[in-house]
């Protein structure tokens, strides 16, 4: 019989699956709470703590932590899965992306947060050294923002530590289909050191980071990615029975550019996610208000779109995409 988990005032015994909330703070329309699920196993073996929605207008993420809450047994569990479905409760009300609307910060770039911080902060710390500091391992489920077309990718915070990154690494691998990206702190792929999986990957829990999924939408595809990658994680940790699905050839980012406007007016644009763009490649027309083309866009360089926005009209300076500049791995 394995001991107990608890978080807070949230504990499962072994074999049990407990839900409920954990209250951070309030605001005068009542609590600021964060859902949990602990789904305690009865063999032996290591926590893994899933959080999605710390931008809680990326749905695939959360549908497919809710999914996997619900198909997980505590019978025949070895170890403990601890969820939060949703990391930021007043986002997913208010359909608000990127920010939380109580205090307009962002939940994934806070770094280290002061015990006297706002709303968000308290979120950031509780989520971090309640939660996830509780679980040996850790997977931050995130897709492209509203407005956010995006290529799957699994990324994981590198620490110098050669044991904790070997197995970190190959967690992502394990995640996603095609794509990692491996973070150093003066690096420029995600990911970043102000967000919550590096911060957990630095204090020891190993941390993947997975994208699937954007622009508001809940496909079905993009919610598989996520519980494959998940489910591909637990059965090479021994938690869920089933060969691991051993990742082939994969590509690790190096770098990331965006293309951006010049001119400003309609966008008619020429490349989608996961397309292989040449240098100097036609990515895009911008017409003005009476359809003539005053500019041709060009990719100043070669890689894979990683990211395309979905607005239609561009102002001087707005993205129009982001590609991947990749080698294989
Ligand atoms: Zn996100």
């Amino acid at each position: 019989m394995r001991e107990a988990v608890r978080i807070r005032d949230l504990a499962a015994e072994s074999g049990e699956q407990r839900q409920g909330f954990l209250t951070i703070g309030e605001t005068v329309a009542g609590p600021v709470q964060i859902p949990l699920v602990i789904i305690n196993g009865r063999a032996d073996g290591p926590v893994l703590c899933l959080t999605a929605g710390v931008h809680a207008t990326e749905y695939a993420p959360i549908d497919a932590v809710m999914r996997l809450v619900q198909s997980t047994c505590a019978e025949t569990l070895a170890g403990a899965l601890v969820a939060v479905p949703v990391a930021n409760m007043r986002m997913f009300e208010a359909r608000s992306p990127f920010v939380s609307p109580l205090d307009g910060l962002n939940l994934n770039k806070l770094g280290p947060c002061p015990a006297d911080g706002s709303i968000s902060q308290i979120l950031a710390r509780v989520l971090l050294e309640d939660v996830i500091c509780a679980a040996d391992y850790h997977i931050d489920l995130h897709a492209g923002d509203l407005g956010e077309m995006l290529l799957p990718f699994a990324g994981y915070a590198l620490t110098g530590n050669a044991e904790q990154d070997e197995v970190g690494e190959y967690l992502a691998r394990l995640y996603t289909p095609r794509l990692i990206s491996l973070s150093t702190p003066s690096g420029t792929v995600p990911p970043f050191p102000d967000g919550l999986s590096y911060a957990a990957s630095h204090r020891g829990v190993v941390s993947v980071f997975g994208e699937s999924g954007g622009n508001g939408t809940l496909d079905p595809a993009d919610v598989q990615i996520h519980m494959d990658g998940v489910r591909n994680v637990m059965r090479y940790l021994k938690m869920i029975e089933g060969g691991v699905e051993e990742p082939g050839a994969r590509l690790a980012a190096r770098d990331r550019v965006v293309v951006r406007a010049s001119r400003a007016g309609l966008l008619r644009l020429h490349v989608a996610i996961g397309d292989e763009i040449r240098a100097g490649q036609h990515v895009a027309d911008i017409c003005n208000v009476f359809g003539d083309v005053i500019e041709r866009v060009a990719a100043p360089g070669e890689g894979i779109a990683g990211l395309v926005w979905s607005h239609k009209v561009v102002n001087t300076g707005d993205p129009i995409v982001r590609y991947w500049i990749t080698e294989p791995a």
